[in-house]
């Protein structure tokens, strides 16, 4: 009984550091995906950034918002459109994915603007576990995110999820879980 009782507040505090560990590395790659669209891309309307991560936590795939190589810089019409030609940020992390040793099965995606419906579309057929988005797209009428849902895929709103060593609190989709360590002393 007593070495039961043990061994669930191990699994918790495995848990926790896992909970830890995993919002670090959310914050991390959130991070990397903002820098990348706020250097790189060149639109005046929205700058998305988009970064894949393998299950070993390898960068297999990076990517902005732009337009094909050898076109211009504009990505809008003078009326403030986007133009047809515009590859999403998803898009250009998939070329980058193709040429990765690493493969996408079980990876996460984090992209800085839920992604559109072809990308949801090619997200899926990668095999990718998990999407993490930062701002949504509620002009979407072609629901991207429940498509994903309905594919088995966890999809997450990031948000700011700050790690200190006494609490952490996560508030993940109108959940709230609170670690607390004391508890499981
Ligand atoms: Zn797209």
């Amino acid at each position: 009984m007593f070495k039961n009782t043990l061994r669930v507040f191990d699994t918790k505090l495995e848990r926790q550091s896992v909970m830890v560990n995993q919002i670090c590395l959310d914050n991390a790659y959130m991070a990397c995906a903002y820098d990348l669209a706020n250097h790189l891309s060149r639109s005046q309307k929205r700058k998305v950034g988009t970064v894949i991560v393998s299950r070993t936590n390898h960068i297999i795939g990076d990517g902005v918002n732009g337009m094909p190589p050898g076109d211009s810089n504009q990505l809008e019409t003078p009326d403030g459109q986007t133009k047809l030609e515009v590859f999403c940020a998803e898009h250009n992390a998939f070329g980058k994915l193709a040429t990765s040793p690493y493969s996408s099965e079980g990876a996460t995606l984090y992209t800085t603007y839920s992604p559109c419906r072809q990308c949801t579309k090619q997200i899926i057929a990668c095999k990718i576990a998990r999407v993490v988005y930062a701002e949504e797209d509620t002009g979407n009428e072609h629901g991207s995110l429940d498509l994903l849902r309905r594919s088995g895929i966890r999809v997450e709103r990031f948000i700011n999820r700050v790690v200190n060593d006494d609490q952490m609190t996560r508030q993940d989709e109108g959940r709230m879980i609170d670690f607390d360590e004391d508890r499981y002393r």
